[in-house]
């Protein structure tokens, strides 16, 4: 490989290790990283993390990059995972080197590989049940117990390992275990379980096999396979370093260089895979992809940017300390995309009739605005206006303090795009619920012109040209930002945010946005950014609300 010119600053340690590597030859300059994702949930932002950091390396390195599925437990897993995982990388915008890899595509030489280890008296098969491998496990002060088992013959243990590959035994009545340390202060080192037996169908194997192995002897012995250069990891990950040192040097095979990184943590969410899980088959959300969840098609459903997921990424780097990142910096990243590309609507989500008193009923006029400020090339959106429309509930208030500066019986506002309106009166139900507000327009304001100062300006859209549409509300999923100190004696879940979803079913949007095709983005002016959700039809058109427009992560930087 050549020269290292075009190469980028290297930004952070991970970095600071490859372009080093790269410098000093110690691959023969090759760089191969992998995502290995165990097929047994959707990916969440977390991933995203993992996902833009080894995909990145490699294109800044001019290396690969390969999808791998760690897919060692089938009582977890399914195709459902592994269809669902490849779909959000590629969505998130990277491209991975030929098929993707299966672990359970070297089952056979991993199968070989712990033969190997019996054959060198490294391996054992022990007829403990997992329970008492944990309870002889030992404590940080004592060395654990060996098991009566530990010493059996090589002759004794190859026999009794093809038979529990021959699916002989029962689940849990054997299991292979290296023999490393008792002793080790390292617990992983005590002697840790290779296989287990499973009688169970996998997604890819079949009923082939009745052994499976353990992620931590499969993970190492995986990128080996690959010949993974730079095998990067998040922290948790540190103490088994050595274990995986330990396999690799006994076998005397390709030796990647693992380095672990902080995981992303974000406030107001949860990241672990259990949890989502557990969300989503009690039905607490309606699906992995529920807007509110963290995972990517939850985010991508929200209308979320592919590009604001990978800025938010690159954003927040690599480091080697553990820390939590503020759902308002996501945010940040996502209005940021938004506003430079989302064509601009005016629509109403809690809307109150206005009939303009002075306006001849038939009588309409054509008013422009651009359709995104950001982009002119984008042109111009044309707005009729007549004598009934609809404006925010919200922007009228009857009795209205002096800090309101929106309608009220005497006030006025300027109407975007039209000119000014004033508040002549209203009309309410019964109950006293407003209904209609009777208002007139000041004709000589038509052209844009502000004779008298007023404070507010209002969205609206007209009565005749609109149609209805469901719109979706999100709020945080949880009621605090750290979801996972949960209070003594309280279930996690007692925590969740039982107003994370608003649905409104009357909101008033622009005819033309009720064919907008699935994913696309608006931004309703004065209210936020929307995104056409997959359950949307013509008949029936439905959004999702992705963010709103005050970017509180920009503020708190001005201010800092
Ligand atoms: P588990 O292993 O408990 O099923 P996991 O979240 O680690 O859950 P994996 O499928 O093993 O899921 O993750 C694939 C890759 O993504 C791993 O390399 C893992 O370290 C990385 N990863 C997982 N969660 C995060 C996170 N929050 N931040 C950064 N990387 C993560
Ligand atoms: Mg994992």
């Amino acid at each position: 490989m050549s020269a290292t010119a075009e190469r980028p600053e290297a930004v952070d340690f991970v970095r600071q290790i490859v372009a080093a590597d790269c410098a000093s030859g110690k691959w023969g300059g090759r760089v191969a990283t992998r995502f290995p994702p165990e097929p047994n949930g959707y990916l969440h932002i977390g991933h995203a993390k993992s996902i833009c950091l080894n995909f990145g390396i490699a294109a800044e390195f001019s290396g690969v990059c390969r999808l791998r599925y760690d897919d060692t437990n089938p009582s977890k897993e399914d195709q459902e995972y592994v269809d669902a995982i490849a779909n959000d990388v590629a969505w998130l915008g990277w491209k991975w080197e030929g098929e993707p890899r299966y672990a359970s595509d070297s089952f056979e030489q991993m199968y070989q590989w712990a033969v190997q280890l019996i054959q060198a008296g490294k391996a054992y098969v022990d007829d403990q049940s997992q329970e008492q491998i944990r309870a002889t496990r030992g404590t940080i002060k004592d060395a654990g117990t060996p098991s009566p088992w530990r010493e059996r013959s090589v002759a004794e243990n190859l026999d009794l390992f093809a038979r529990m590959r021959a699916g002989e035994f029962a689940d849990g009545s054997k299991v292979l275990r290296a023999k490393i340390d008792m002793a080790s202060p390292n617990f992983l080192l005590r002697d840790p379980i290779m296989y287990r037996i499973i009688h169970a169908s996998h997604h890819r194997t079949g009923d082939a096999w009745f052994i499976y192995p353990m992620y931590d002897w499969a993970h190492g012995l995986e990128d080996s396979l690959e010949q993974v250069t730079h095998s990067i990891c998040t922290l948790e990950f540190d103490t088994h370093r050595p274990l995986y040192d330990w396999f690799i040097t006994q076998l005397g095979i390709h030796h990647s260089q693992q380095i672990e990184f902080a995981r992303l943590n974000l406030t107001w969410t949860v990241m672990s895979k259990r949890k989502l899980l557990e969300l989503v088959q009690s039905k607490l959300v309606r699906g992995w992809d529920d807007p509110r969840l963290p995972t990517i098609c939850g985010l991508r459903r929200r209308g979320v940017p592919a590009a604001a997921l990978r800025n938010f990424c690159t954003t927040i780097g690599v480091s080697k300390r553990d820390s939590t990142t503020e759902w308002a910096l996501l945010e940040h990243h996502i209005r940021q995309e938004l506003n430079a590309h989302s064509p601009r609507a005016m629509a109403v989500i809690d809307p109150l009739k206005v009939v303009i008193e002075n306006w001849p009923a038939g009588e309409e006029r054509i008013c422009e605005s651009l359709i995104n400020p950001e982009d002119p090339a984008a042109g111009k959106l044309q707005l009729p206006f007549t004598r009934e429309i609809w404006i925010e509930r919200s922007d009228f208030m009857e009795a209205p303090p002096k800090d309101f500066f929106r309608l009220g019986p005497g006030r006025e506002v300027r109407l975007r795009h039209v000119g000014l309106l004033k508040c002549e009166g209203f009309t309410q139900d019964a109950n006293g619920t407003v209904t209609e507000l009777r208002c007139s327009i000041d004709h000589a304001t038509l052209d844009g012109s502000t004779p008298r100062k007023v404070k507010a300006t209002i969205h609206w859209i007209a009565a005749a040209h609109c149609r209805d549409a469901e719109v979706r509300l999100y709020d945080h999923l949880f009621t605090q930002e750290d979801p996972t100190a949960v209070p003594e004696g309280q279930d996690w879940k007692s925590l969740l945010n039982h107003q994370s979803l608003t649905v409104v079913s009357n909101a008033k949007i622009p005819p033309a946005l009720a064919g907008a095709v699935t994913a696309t983005c608006f931004q309703f002016e004065r209210l936020g950014y929307f995104c056409v959700d997959p359950d949307s039809s013509a008949a029936k058109p439905v959004f999702n609300r992705t963010a709103t427009l005050r970017d509180v992560w920009a503020k708190a930087q001005k201010k800092a």
